[in-house]
């Protein structure tokens, strides 16, 4: 026993707590497989949505009508012929035929699930589900991405996801599914976090960065001891963060755990990635179910899924019932990160660095939020590591200074020089100045909840 326990900890695709005794990987035959098996596995799964896309989706008849192609006569490799969809497209839709608009593909009496999402960029959708949808278009991607991430049946995971932002009606589903102990507790219901863990109830936790980051910085702060507290897996979701290096490093520390992310979006899958234990990037686990494409979102013109490559990725269900989206356009940006992982799945790997709404441009260079949020989490506790860089009212063009406001505990009582030692340090790594501006906690809002980097104010 002690021999087996002993050989798959030191696989890297274990966690270091992880001492159970069955495959680290839930779908071996396809999270494993060569990229020929995984396009003709999609490919036949396209032909079967293509073929009925038409007939099923007045809004694809309209669309794709208007331009002109016949979605059943694409193959995945021409995809690019095909229009894209994007948020808008699905908001107008549903105003124009509530409550699910025009693309819903099946009758009324087959939707099984609804969600609505949280609306971060604007008004709230609808998203309806068969029950096949919940079990398999969802439910199989979810079950690989937390799997991947380290979740087995021996983990005791407490979840500050709610049921309905974060559409953790699912993912609770799957973490069942997989075996797990669930103790959900409240988004923002911090002592009750605290109390649990101090009881020694959970394992594991997950919830956004922000607020995974918030929870080590009320531990620093009450001198509580972290590290005995038994939280050895942080899953991070909802924003990015849980990849940003410093962000990461802390939040480790404040637990002595291990941070995976997972990425997903409502429309496609509520988790449609997931990191493994050896780190470096989240896998892609929608193998023939979602087929994935990046873009650059200038120009729309594809870029390849190779290491170094940065765009917007776009999604197109390959087994969705209710919704199916062709092209689905994410606006987010990704950073594809280095293949061939210790772990032996083969899907590329990303990060996701913002999203494309977020960026700004600097005298001609793009820029992310979270290029600066990496520089001042080096700065906490003097600040907790949150901050919104002021957009002017329309455009993205800011000239330097870049106003930023920093989330500080109290932002009455700062040293004196910490805005000179903070533009400094921004200064010397991204060569443009910022003007940061100090406010409290109170003004960003409950750090459950996904937070936007940028906001947008008269000049
Ligand atoms: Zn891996």
């Amino acid at each position: 026993m002690s021999d087996t326990h002993q050989h798959h900890s030191r696989h890297p695709g274990r966690l270091r707590s992880d001492t159970c005794d069955h495959d680290w990987i839930l779908d071996r035959d396809v999270e494993c497989a060569d990229q020929e098996t995984i396009t003709a596995m999609s490919e036949k799964a396209w032909e079967s949505q293509a073929g009925g896309l038409m007939a099923r989706s007045g809004f694809y008849r309209r669309m794709f009508g208007e331009a002109g192609v016949d979605p059943s006569k694409v193959t995945l490799a021409d995809i690019a012929a095909l229009p894209f969809t994007t948020k808008s497209h699905l908001k107008d839709s549903q105003q124009q035929y509530p409550p699910f608009g025009e693309y819903l593909a099946v009758g009324d009496a087959e939707v099984k699930r609804v969600f609505q999402t949280s609306g971060t960029t604007g008004d709230p959708c609808a998203i309806a589900l068969t029950a096949n949808d919940v079990s398999y278009a969802w439910g199989r991607i979810q079950s690989r991405t937390y799997y991947a991430t380290g979740v087995h049946d021996h983990s005791r995971i407490l979840t500050t996801f709610g049921a309905g932002p974060f559409v953790a009606g699912s993912t609770h589903r799957v973490l069942e599914n997989l075996g797990a102990c669930i103790i959900p507790v409240a988004p923002g219901d911090t002592q009750r976090v605290l109390s649990g863990l101090q009881r020694g109830l959970a394992d594991t936790t997950q919830g956004t960065p922000t607020f995974a980051q918030y929870l080590a910085n009320v531990i620093n702060a009450r001198g509580l001891d972290g590290p005995s507290l038994g939280v050895r897996h942080i899953i991070s979701g909802g924003e990015p963060g849980g990849g940003i290096p410093a962000i990461k490093a802390t939040i480790e520390q404040a637990f002595d755990a291990q941070v995976t992310e997972v990425y997903g979006l409502g429309d496609i899958s509520p988790s449609l990635f997931g990191e493994c234990p050896v780190g470096g990037g989240l896998h892609f686990c929608g193998q023939g179910i979602v087929w994935p494409e990046l873009i650059d979102p200038d120009t729309l013109q594809p870029i390849p899924i190779e290491p170094g490559g940065v765009g917007e990725p776009v999604f197109t269900s390959l087994a969705r019932e209710a919704m199916p989206l062709i092209r689905y356009r994410s606006g987010d940006i990704f950073e594809i990160q280095d293949d061939g992982c210790a772990c032996e799945r083969t899907s590329f790997r990303m990060r996701c660095i913002g999203r494309s709404d977020d960026m700004f441009i600097v005298r001609g260079v793009n820029v992310y939020p979270s290029a600066i949020q990496e520089i001042i989490a080096d700065f906490r506790p003097e600040v907790t590591g949150r901050l919104r860089v002021v957009l002017p009212e329309t455009g993205v063009s800011v000239d330097p200074p870049v106003p930023v406001e920093v989330e500080v505990p109290d932002a009455d009582n700062v040293q004196p020089d910490l805005a000179e030692r903070l533009n400094g340090a921004i200064r010397q790594r991204l060569v443009f100045r910022c003007d940061v501006r100090f406010v409290s906690g109170s003004e960003f809002g409950d750090p459950s909840y996904k937070t936007r980097a940028t906001v947008r104010r008269p000049s």
